[in-house]
């Protein structure tokens, strides 16, 4: 039998520098007997060059004979369905539960669909391939990087000759994955650090990386199903951002990461706890998207500065910007999940799987992900 010929693309979103597969991972599927296209220069931008693919075993091919030969196409983004072919596969990360019309697309096109956002988050073998968590830990680290960089006085405590600054007081919203990890780098940067979310398990880990944890009376319990936060009532809504209001101006710089499942992000920061914070603040939404974010007025990849001067940072992919830890990282994930779903040299799909059950979006020219072809129900076309 042949060996399965999987294909790394070149990103080409804006911004995107970023590659789904690393010269390492390369090594890892030729070694597990797959042959390993890779499209001249994919990894430029993240500095992996061609000659290190070569090295580790790929073979370097140019864009048309790359979805030519490919069985199997890596991705980070969305790729153009027109480049595609009945009985080809991608994989990615779709979120096709954000973008339910990309799967219906793919599906007419015959092509199978499998999405890293899908892997199941509380697997314990499933836990080398949550991109989701992976991308996440960098977002919340470059976050603070960011902020950082934008405030205009020290994060530490600094006794000098020329005087003593105080430690800035930093406020994370949202104690998931990348808040977390905000906390961690706010910390190791030498802030004084608060943190706030709505699910009761986040206390012991905030208070486990020294950060102070929030208590707000106006919201309950908020647990949803998977380990995720449920959505708010529109009261609970409204007494959480009046809560939250009253604190935030005690902040120098304020990050935001809070996310529901399949809504639009909550706003924790409304335009009133912006006029609350001092000229120089800064507040960085990790949620930013063109549906809103965190925080009011934020826009993903612009800074907008308030009437007070605060400083709203929108973020547009982050972790695109630490492209060599990110494409790193992202390239472990999708060599732990290829090498789940090939067998004897071929991909096995198995819906009876449960971490394909919950990758698997397209396939025999049908959406077989029930979320997503529920999603697509309701959406008329
Ligand atoms: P996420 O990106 O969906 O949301 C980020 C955070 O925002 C969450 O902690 C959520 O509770 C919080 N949030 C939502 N609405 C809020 C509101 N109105 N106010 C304040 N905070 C709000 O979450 P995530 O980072 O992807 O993590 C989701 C869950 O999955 C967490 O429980 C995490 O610990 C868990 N997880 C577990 C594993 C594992 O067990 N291996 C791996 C990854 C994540």
């Amino acid at each position: 039998m042949n060996p399965l010929t999987v294909a790394v693309r070149r990103e080409h979103e804006p911004g995107e520098h970023r590659v789904a597969l690393t010269p390492d991972g390369v090594g890892r599927l030729v070694a597990s007997g797959l042959t390993v296209l890779v499209e001249s220069d994919a990894g430029a931008a993240a500095w992996f060059d061609n000659a290190a693919y070569a090295e580790a075993g790929a073979e370097l091919v140019a864009t048309a004979e790359l979805y030519d030969r490919a069985e199997v196409v890596l991705s980070i983004g969305l790729v153009p369905p027109e480049r595609l072919r009945t009985g080809q596969a991608v994989v990615g990360m779709f979120a096709p539960l954000r973008q339910p019309e990309y799967a219906a697309d793919l599906a007419a096109h015959g092509v199978t669909m499998i999405s890293l956002d899908g892997v199941p988050r509380t697997l314990s073998r499933a836990q080398a391939m949550d991109a989701l968590t992976s991308q996440a830990n960098i977002a919340g680290y470059k976050a603070v990087l960011v902020a950082a960089n934008a405030y205009q006085r020290f994060l530490p405590l600094l006794i000098t000759a020329a005087g003593t600054a105080r430690p800035a007081e930093v406020l994370i919203l949202g104690a998931g994955v990348a808040g977390l990890q905000a906390i961690g780098t706010a910390r190791r940067l030498g802030a004084v650090v608060h943190a706030y979310d709505v699910r009761p398990a986040a206390r012991g880990e905030v208070e486990s990386l020294g950060a102070t944890f929030v208590e707000l009376t106006s919201v309950a319990d908020a647990r949803g199903e998977g380990g995720y936060a449920r959505a708010l009532t529109d009261d609970e809504q409204l007494a959480q951002q009046r809560e939250l209001a009253e604190r935030i101006g005690r902040h120098d710089v304020v990050i935001t990461t809070a996310q529901v499942p399949g809504r639009r992000p909550p706003l924790l920061v409304t335009a009133d706890a912006l006029k609350a914070l001092k000229p120089g603040s800064v507040v960085v939404d990790l949620a930013a998207s063109p549906f809103g974010g965190n925080v009011a007025g934020s826009e993903p990849g612009r800074t907008v500065v308030t009437g007070n001067g605060v400083s709203v940072i929108g973020t547009d992919n982050l972790p695109a910007t630490m492209p060599t830890a990110a494409s790193t990282a992202y390239s472990r994930n999708i060599t732990a999940l290829l090498l789940h779903l090939v067998h004897e040299g071929a991909l096995a799909i198995d819906g009876g799987d449960e971490i394909q059950a919950g990758v698997l979006i397209t396939h025999g020219g049908a959406v077989v992900h029930p979320g997503v072809a529920r999603l697509l129900e309701r959406t008329p076309s």
